[in-house]
């Protein structure tokens, strides 16, 4: 039962000719799963459907090859052979009563063309926007731009072919063409298309009015819009030329999918943003237009979803990661079941994967992706065994995912850990500055496991071997976690050092409070993981009042932190609180630290040093049950393979997965017929 508050949520919503079967709107994102990939993107976007969102959109699709984004696996709609994936995709959203979307897209000065090998094209003849790429785009003579048209009318015809509901002008980001060609940055023209704002403007307002003509009233046409782009040198400004493009086009478009550009505004993290952090940019846009207005922001919460539509802010909430994270979203606001949801936590994880072209991920849903590879589901678990009972010792993702999983689908489980507190990891990583999201990787599984009688947690219950061999369960698993190396092993030096300094710290001595206890000194934070730890503690050492140098044998802060679209903001919050940042620095086995480019010895005197490298798992118990209760002793998360919560959340996953199916089968995969077109 809907309560009363969360009803407006579930209002139809008429966008042009048709009618969102309520507010909940999947935005278009990017899932790995390209135009090759069509089984898996088809039961991703499925599942979102069945979960309850309303209106489910497929990402950027290439309208032509001379926009080819290579190595980024978009979907595609370059001539009519790609027709049928595409009513196959629609098909499998509109299964469940969902509106389908499609982004129709030119990447314009983002497209890279190394698979078609023809020139980028854009408004300009500049470098490409992706300075470490040496590619440059030619500028487009008016033939090209009457040939861009008819290639994205084409694209829409064969959307509206494929039976969309509705069809989108992608001018968002600087991923478009469209933005391309109005940002003064990159549109240097003096011609019709160039240098006032009403030519600038032009070839959206063209592809709009082509793309209507093409929907005849029978598609919606949705227009998605950066109306800013904080931080960019003569970027947008939602007071600026971001409001005059709405107010120029208000009526024009069926609908305004609104956000803030680059990606890494448009998707920040939690560690640098709030849930609802576009809203001050994009809330106008409903003042300027009467057609319905959709916007992201990392929503979770079903209280502030209502206060955005009865302030009158937006009319669809939209929604990339938090229908990542949970499919379900929708469904459980429509039951009532607030706490059931698996909320994001803002870690971009699921961006990062986009970088290496690979499926996407989610530390919160590690059943993404293998909705069709492995016929997972989220919240209901097949089960061909018999019920059976399971230890687990440790109560980190790993082992509280097994847990929720296992008793999800009726199995016995019993799960201790030392810690007075459950969570393991999450819970002490979320202390650090800006990572106070990462709690609800444990709140929502140990929420889950209070509300079964067959999930027994015990806190404060430290298991030794001997305890474990004696206890009465068919399986042991252990979720035992890892702890970091003080030895200075880490990604770039696998041998151990003999570290000289007088007082190594390791971020788990950080995160037990130990800088917290120490007067005011020097910190050198040694960076050899290069995710977010080592730059987490340098800030939080900062904010102590400790003079902080930071050291990384990398030639960039952070570097992993580029892929979760972190990095920037990570170096300039460290530079404002003061903190030293040397790079391609390593240290030596006498606790020294050599300039790897110059060989120059660094005399770096700090009171602690800490040493951020490698892990080792917590598995000694291991070998000696595997002894004494051969055949049912199971290792998952950290324990198994020290990684990040993601991998940990999946591996506790995968192994529910095995122990609830007798002989799952093998993972399918997409093969590709041979023919040619
Ligand atoms: P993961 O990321 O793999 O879930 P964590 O390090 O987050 O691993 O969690 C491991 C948990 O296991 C910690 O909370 C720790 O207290 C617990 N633990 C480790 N050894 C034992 C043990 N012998 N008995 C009970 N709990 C244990
Ligand atoms: Fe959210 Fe992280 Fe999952 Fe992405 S990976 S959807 S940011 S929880």
């Amino acid at each position: 039962m809907t309560s009363d508050r969360y009803s407006v949520l579930f209002e139809p919503v008429t966008i042009g000719p048709v009618i969102a079967p309520n507010r909940f709107y999947a935005a278009p994102h990017a899932t790995g799963h390209g135009w090759n990939q069509p089984h898996g993107a088809n039961a991703l976007r499925a599942m979102k459907a069945e979960g309850g969102w309303g209106t489910v959109a497929v990402q950027m699709t290439e309208i032509a090859p001379d926009t080819d984004m290579a190595s980024h696996p978009m979907e595609r709609i370059w001539d009519d052979s790609d027709i049928p994936r595409h009513a196959a995709q629609v098909e499998a959203i509109k299964k469940h009563g969902s509106l389908s979307a499609i982004e129709i897209a030119h990447g314009g000065m983002r497209a890279r063309n190394f698979t078609t090998g023809t020139s980028v094209i854009g408004p300009s003849a500049l470098p490409i926007l992706r300075p470490e790429v040496p590619v440059q785009a030619r500028a487009m003579t008016a033939a090209d731009i009457k040939s861009f048209r008819e290639s994205h009318k084409a694209a829409a015809r064969r959307a509206k072919a494929a039976g969309y509901d509705i069809i989108y002008v992608y001018a968002a980001h600087d991923l478009s063409i469209l933005n391309n060609f109005l940002s003064l940055r990159t549109n240097q023209r003096s011609d019709d298309y160039g240098g006032s704002f009403e030519n600038r403007l032009r070839l959206i307002r063209e592809v709009l009015e082509d793309t209507l003509e093409v929907a005849a009233g029978e598609q919606a046409v949705a227009i998605r819009f950066s109306v800013a782009e904080p931080g960019k040198i003569g970027g947008l400004r939602h007071d600026g030329e971001g409001r005059d493009v709405v107010e120029a086009l208000a009526e024009l478009p069926d609908l305004w999918d609104v956000n803030i550009s680059g990606w890494s505004n448009d998707s920040a993290t939690a560690r640098f943003s709030e849930e609802g952090f576009q809203q001050p940019y994009t809330e106008f846009v409903k003042t300027v237009t009467s057609k319905p207005v959709v916007g992201v922001g990392r929503y979770t919460s079903p209280d502030k979803m209502v206060s955005l539509i009865n302030k009158g802010h937006l009319d669809l909430i939209g929604a990339a990661r938090p229908s990542i994270a949970d499919p379900f979203l929708p469904q459980k606001i429509k039951e009532d079941r607030i706490e059931d949801i698996r909320e994001c936590i803002g870690c971009n994880i699921c961006v990062s994967m986009d970088a290496y072209g690979v499926p996407v991920r989610c530390t919160q849903n590690p059943t993404i992706s293998e909705e069709w590879r492995q016929g997972w589901h989220p919240e209901s678990p097949a089960i061909t065994k018999q019920l059976q009972s399971h230890l687990i010792i440790g109560a980190g993702p790993a082992g509280l995912e097994c847990a929720a999983t296992l008793t999800r689908a009726g199995h016995k489980v019993t799960i201790a850990d030392t810690a007075k507190e459950a969570g393991g990891r999450v819970t002490r990583e979320a202390r650090l500055p800006g990572l106070a999201s990462f709690i609800r990787v444990r709140d929502y599984r140990v929420y889950q496991l209070s509300q079964k009688a067959n999930a027994h947690l015990y806190l404060d219950s430290e298991m030794s071997l001997g305890d474990i061999e004696t206890f009465d369960a068919e399986n042991i698993i252990l979720a035992t976690g890892a702890h970091w190396r003080s030895d200075g092993v880490g990604s770039s030096q696998l041998e151990p050092q003999l570290i000289s300094h007088p007082n190594v710290l390791t971020p788990d001595d950080i995160m037990e409070g130990v800088l917290d206890k120490l007067a005011t000194s020097t910190v050198t934070v040694y960076d050899d993981d290069h995710f977010y730890m080592a730059s987490c503690i340098a800030e939080a050492a900062a904010v102590a009042g400790h003079s902080v140098t930071y050291l990384t044998p990398l030639p960039s802060i952070a570097t992993w932190t580029d892929f979760t679209l972190d990095q920037q903001r990570i170096i300039d919050r460290l530079a404002s609180l003061g903190v030293t940042m040397l790079p391609n620095v390593s240290l030596c086995s006498d606790g020294t630290f050599k300039q790897s480019l110059s060989g120059e010895i660094l005399d770096i005197d700090s009171s602690s040093l800490v040493v951020v490298g490698a892990r080792k798992p917590n598995d000694d118990m291991f070998d000696a049950l595997n002894v004494a209760r051969a055949g049912c002793v199971y290792r998952a998360g950290d324990c198994l393979t020290p990684g990040i919560i993601q991998a940990a959340v999946l591996s506790g996953h995968t192994l529910a997965q095995h122990l609830l199916n007798r002989k799952p089968p093998p993972a399918k995969r997409e093969q590709i017929l041979l023919q040619t077109i």
